[in-house]
């Protein structure tokens, strides 16, 4: 029986991806190989986010090719919906299959099967399926010519509103923790972001798909489930109104018609009279509809935190007391030539509001330095109210040029000495604002999750664990994984706390 294999780069939602697209091919029957080596097709599922992602794509299809070569290699993702031409001229690709047509991967690979052999030993390409156009990188591509035997299939990415989810395990962590992708694509054009031209445009898993998700893996044993997305809390904004299920839905966000370059698709924009549901409306379902112990909500756009989502968050102890809130920059300047919907000042009052209502919550952020032109004034602008806010971890990344992407063609990018050095300073600042807020826990007792890995140190055997508000636990003793237990922290140590299990809510 032939197996496949599926290979996964960059964010969850990725992964995700590559989650559903495993189970396309067991449902044809094929087999998940345990690596790439044992595999007849290798699907590699990329990114593109920057040009290291690029780069880690273009190494692994190298890879697989030479411990590997007689394995049939695919390449989707979102590299492949972005530079399919690009990725077809690499030796040793046989198919490229952008995310406009990931929903029939498995089924384009078993029909192309015999074409795929053929077009490698340089055969004319009978037997494949019709060819799909390449898309260019605009909305408004999509219309080009045929071309018989071509390996490529992309097209339009905004004239597709599939979305694949399939719940995410980690390899190390396959016990717990699973990431469920519940809405796909964006609709903001930020001057940076390639995310828009490679994933389309917003849209959203139903509510009772989600709510028969998230209770399968429930009924599964999970004790704590991630719902993630590309743009999440925009959830539901895509959706058709069902205000008995939904509530009263809000239309829009504070600006949301006003910024240039901001247009939403006719086909996207609220109807008049129409509720639709908003993010807030599925969290409550969530709560109302599943025993889940615990609800993890992955990144949310600082807009959409809005009041009625801080205090469901902060009421619920079923919902992980965590709050990812991309910031990107601090300055106005650099948010503006970004094209992102908020000023400095909306967003920290979206972060004093977060911890006013939650004291003891992880708050994190991505913060992007070296966007082009960016001044050390500005630079200081967001080093300043990184300092001044309460975050409690930072993802930093060094602005990479996107090809096709508004911010690529500004002539004034940084140089790369001076963002790096950026980029270490924000990370140090981030390093010490999170060992100050894990200091605050040592003598109280947190809530924590058990992962599927025990180890050792010099003080004995340890299990590590993930507490409630996203900090590293390393919890005394062996313990059964996938159990939320109440540990006192006694110290911190090399990035994470240490602690044992709290014998009074063990009733001993
Ligand atoms: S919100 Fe901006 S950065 Fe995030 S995916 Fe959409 S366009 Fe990209």
């Amino acid at each position: 029986m032939p197996g496949f294999f599926v290979e996964n780069f960059g964010c969850r939602a990725t992964q995700a991806d590559g989650a559903a697209l495993e189970r396309q091919f067991e449902e044809q029957g094929l087999v998940r190989a345990s690596a790439a080596a044992q595999a007849s097709v290798v699907v590699l599922n990329t990114c593109t986010v920057t040009a290291s992602a690029d780069q880690d794509a273009r190494s692994a299809i190298r890879r697989v090719r030479r411990q590997n070569p007689q394995a049939k290699i695919v390449v989707t993702g979102c590299y492949a919906q972005r530079a399919a031409e690009e990725i077809r001229a690499l030796p040793g690709v046989d198919l490229v299959i952008g995310n406009s047509h990931k929903h029939q991967l498995a089924e384009i690979v078993a029909v192309a099967n015999s074409g795929v052999v053929a077009h490698r030993a340089g055969v004319a390409d009978a037997g494949w399926p019709a060819f799909i156009p390449l898309a260019s990188l605009s909305a408004s591509a999509g219309s080009g010519k045929a071309e018989a035997g071509s390996p490529i299939f992309v097209s339009d990415i905004f004239a597709h509103t599939e979305l694949l989810a399939a719940p995410v395990f980690d390899a190390s962590n396959e016990r717990t923790r699973p990431n469920l992708k519940v809405q796909d694509g964006c609709d903001n054009r930020c001057s940076f972001c390639v995310i828009p031209y490679v994933r389309g445009q917003s849209r959203s898993l139903g509510r009772d798909r989600i709510i028969r998700e998230v209770n399968t893996l429930v009924a599964a044993g999970y004790r704590e489930i991630v719902i993630s997305g590309i743009n999440l809390g925009r959830w539901g904004r895509d959706l058709a109104g069902t205000p008995a299920d939904v509530g009263t839905a809000a239309l829009g966000c504070p600006g949301e018609q006003s910024l240039p370059g901001f247009a939403l698709p006719a086909s996207r924009k609220p109807r008049a009279g129409s509720e639709r549901p908003r993010f807030a409306d599925l969290i409550r379902a969530l709560l109302a509809e599943t025993k889940l112990e615990k609800l993890r909500i992955s990144s949310v756009e600082p807009m959409d935190w809005s009041d009625e989502l801080i205090s469901l968050v902060a009421s619920s102890r079923r919902i992980a007391k965590h709050a990812h809130v991309p910031m990107q920059s601090g300055s106005d300047a650099v948010l503006r030539r970004m094209h992102r919907r908020y000023r400095p000042w909306h967003y920290r009052e979206k972060i004093e509001k977060i911890a006013a209502a939650m004291p003891d919550a992880a708050i994190g952020a991505d913060v992007m330095v070296g966007f082009p032109g960016e001044t050390d004034s500005e630079f200081e602008a967001t080093r300043q109210l990184i300092e001044d806010l309460p975050f409690t971890y930072l993802h930093v990344f060094t602005y990479s040029a996107r090809p096709g992407t508004p911010a690529a063609e500004r002539k004034n990018q940084v140089p790369v000495q001076i963002a790096r050095e950026r980029n270490r300073m924000l990370r140090d600042l981030a390093s010490e604002k999170k060992l100050a807020f894990m200091r605050r826990f040592i003598g109280k007792t947190v809530e924590a999750i058990t992962l599927n890995v025990t180890a050792s140190d010099a003080e004995g055997e340890f299990t590590e664990t993930l507490t409630d508000n996203y900090l590293k636990l390393r919890l005394r003793g062996c313990h059964e994984a996938n159990r939320w237990q109440m540990v006192n922290v006694e110290n911190v140590l090399n990035g994470a706390l240490v602690g044992a299990l709290d014998l009074r809510q063990c009733g001993l």
